[in-house]
């Protein structure tokens, strides 16, 4: 683990465990007439309130640390993309990568991974990372207990090495939503979370290229880790109605990193 990069929020983690505290002595205070019913009621409202932004908002650290950017004193920054290898999409990817002498972190879809191994091997080759982002990719992810979890992350962990990328030690949970059976799934096979410091969206059927690129432009800072796609998440109408807008936004993107003096290199790089 390193600590050169800034992560999520050490407050949430404690109000974590003061919202469950503050539930059962609501409820004991409650029973034993010592307060009034709309005390526990509120205390439940904090309690999934809580809960909502441990899953929803990864800077909250409300389940755990979440890497969320690098360190800010070199003129670097990460580019990463999720739910790859697409055999259409990432070669794309690859290619304006190479064109800009710019370098990423790809987190793949352990199931795609084993689909496209002389991708993965591709990926190596010119230099970039390949981490985690689970074997099956689902909404559903979140929800499974820890036990289906260390077997989903360790299947997507066999089918990256197997492809010959070194073992991936990060992890980017699905759709972004954590739980604490993913964080606790994570921990016992040794994977760092990581977030991000923006995003594109360019896998929303919603999303223009210039839209992503005015998402994108005020966080082009030193340390600054940038999620895009490589490929579509195949989770909902609104995300698979149109290939993600990646190569088109990366075309644009890459001119504006050299403009502003800033290297795009692995995360490894970002945090060394
Ligand atoms: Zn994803």
């Amino acid at each position: 683990m390193t600590d050169r990069g800034v992560y999520s929020s050490r407050v949430g983690r404690p109000l974590y465990h003061l919202s469950l505290v503050l539930c059962v002595l609501a409820l004991f205070g409650w029973l034993w007439g010592v307060s009034s019913l709309l005390w526990f009621v509120l205390s439940i409202v904090m309690r999934v309130a809580v809960i909502a932004l441990g899953s929803f908002v990864a800077s909250s650290g409300v389940f755990g640390r979440v890497l969320l950017r690098g360190s800010t004193d070199r003129p670097m920054l990460a580019l990463t993309f999720d739910d790859g290898p697409d055999p259409e999409t990432t070669p794309q990817v690859l290619s304006l990568l190479a064109l800009h002498k710019a370098r990423a972190t790809f987190f793949v879809i352990g199931e795609r991974a084993m689909q496209h191994p002389s991708l993965i091997a591709r990926l190596i080759a010119e230099g970039h990372q390949v981490e985690n982002h689970s074997h099956r990719h689902s909404w559903a992810t979140a929800f499974g207990p820890t036990s289906q979890l260390v077997a989903d992350f360790s299947a997507a962990q066999s089918s990256i090495v197997s492809a010959g990328a070194p073992s991936p030690r990060y992890f980017r949970a699905p759709i972004g939503i954590l739980s604490p059976p993913i964080v606790e799934a994570a921990r016992k096979l040794g994977l760092e979370l990581v977030g991000w410091s923006a995003k594109a969206r360019d896998g929303w059927a919603s999303t223009t290229v210039s839209a992503a690129m005015t998402r994108l432009l005020p966080a082009l800072q030193p340390g600054a880790i940038l999620l895009l796609h490589d490929g579509g998440e195949q989770l909902s109408a609104q995300r698979t109605n149109r290939p993600t807008i990646a190569p088109q936004v990366l075309a644009q993107l890459l001119p504006q990193l050299e403009a502003r003096g800033l290297q795009a290199v692995t995360l490894r790089e970002l945090l060394s």
